[in-house]
């Protein structure tokens, strides 16, 4: 059984990888400089998370299995969004009264959220992370996610399309609805900093730059933002609504647990080989970002759900915030930054057994996952 829900062991960094600490080369850490045709072969204790000096032209020998095996799951986990059907949603979206205001309204700013910010994610991953990450079997993953975000961006594509909603509105509330702008805003300062052409690994606060941007994006867009869309769109789901958009959000939920615990994965391996780094001061920081990142997402769940609707609530958004904001915090060695919260949403594991979900909505069963069952937190 694949289980992503608890960090694997991460590999002991060797005494050279700790001692060696002058910055390699752009050239070495891209992969992109001349070939050494006099240099050795690469050993697995040469590699290392940032920073490296070994070719990361040569995936072989594996040093890093947990990002192999995510690379594996990624692909076992593959799907599109049109080979789900919308015809009860297009029927539903369509009906003078199946859906309230309020439901609508939540529904659009939730699509209008997840719209950009497959895109955000994706040019994080491409034009900010990859170039650092001086790993080829991170670097392969970090190619299945890019790919894994693009199927996303589609099924919004996919989704606009088939209800007929505007593209204009949808695809700008990132920049015209505030409470989704402030979230974006926040994370893509972290983008921008890594993206600068002069910013380069290999001094302590260069390096924790790149944490900063990994806990930014892995963290707190994917693993906190993006769990209060899910549960948005899946409660509804659960009383029979938009059920293809929930089927599809349960797809993209399976994609984005491996991409969080991968996440998770890289911070713990870079604060093992970085020990430096994981300072008290920077700890604290980390924390703060959290909880701010918690803060930001309440004035969002205010935003679109200003009453509330059945099974569903902005109170209850937050309280779930709050809960894997902590957890979030656990999986990353920090102390909890709430009052310990009780799940207000049990059902979202039991949601995300994609199996059981099909008998539920009826719908064709597709057969992505070869074997293993996997088990989302
Ligand atoms: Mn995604
Ligand atoms: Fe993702």
């Amino acid at each position: 059984m694949l289980d992503w829900s608890d960090t694997s062991t991460p590999a002991k960094p060797t005494p050279a990888t700790i001692f060696n600490s002058a910055a390699p080369s752009s050239a070495e850490q891209t992969g992109l400089g001349a070939i050494d045709r006099s240099g050795g072969r690469v050993s697995v204790d040469d590699k290392r998370m940032i920073n490296c000096r070994a070719d990361v032209n040569q995936l072989l020998p594996l040093k890093y299995r947990w990002a192999w095996e995510k690379y594996l799951a990624g692909c076992n986990n593959h799907w599109m969004p049109t080979e789900v059907s919308m015809q009860a949603d297009i029927a539903l979206w369509k009906s003078k009264d199946g859906l309230t205001d309020d439901e609508r309204r939540a529904i659009k700013r939730n699509l209008g959220f997840f719209a950009a910010s497959e895109s955000l994610v994706a040019n994080n991953i491409v034009l900010a992370i990859y170039r650092h990450l001086t790993n080829p079997e991170c670097r392969q993953y970090l190619l299945r996610q890019a790919f894994e975000e693009a199927v996303h961006t589609h099924t919004f594509q996919y989704i606009v399309e088939s209800l007929g909603l505007d593209e204009g509105e949808l695809f700008n509330m990132y920049r015209e609805v505030p409470s989704i702008t402030d979230k974006a805003a926040w994370a893509l300062k972290h983008t921008q900093h890594l993206d600068d052409p002069d910013f380069k690994t290999g001094t302590p606060e260069a390096d924790q730059a790149f944490l900063r941007d990994l806990v930014a994006f892995y963290v707190i867009f994917e693993g906190m933002w993006f769990y209060t869309g899910f549960a948005q769109i899946l409660s509804l789901g659960r009383r029979n609504k938009m059920v293809g958009i929930a089927e599809q959000y349960q797809y993209i939920l399976r994609d984005e647990s491996i991409h969080l615990n991968f996440g998770i994965d890289v911070i713990n391996q870079i604060k093992i080989e970085n020990p430096h780094l994981w300072t008290a001061t920077f700890q604290e920081e980390v924390r703060g970002m959290i909880r701010t990142a918690a803060d930001l997402e309440a004035a969002y769940g205010r935003d679109t759900m200003p009453r509330g609707f059945l099974g569903l609530n902005a109170a209850l958004c937050e309280q779930y915030m709050h809960f894997i904001a902590n957890r979030r915090c656990a999986q990353i060695g920090l102390a909890p930054v709430f009052a310990e919260a009780d799940n207000p949403f049990p059902w979202m594991s039991e949601a995300m057994d994609l199996k059981k979900e099909k008998n539920f909505f009826e719908t064709r069963v597709i057969e992505y996952q070869n074997g293993g069952a996997l088990s989302w937190e």
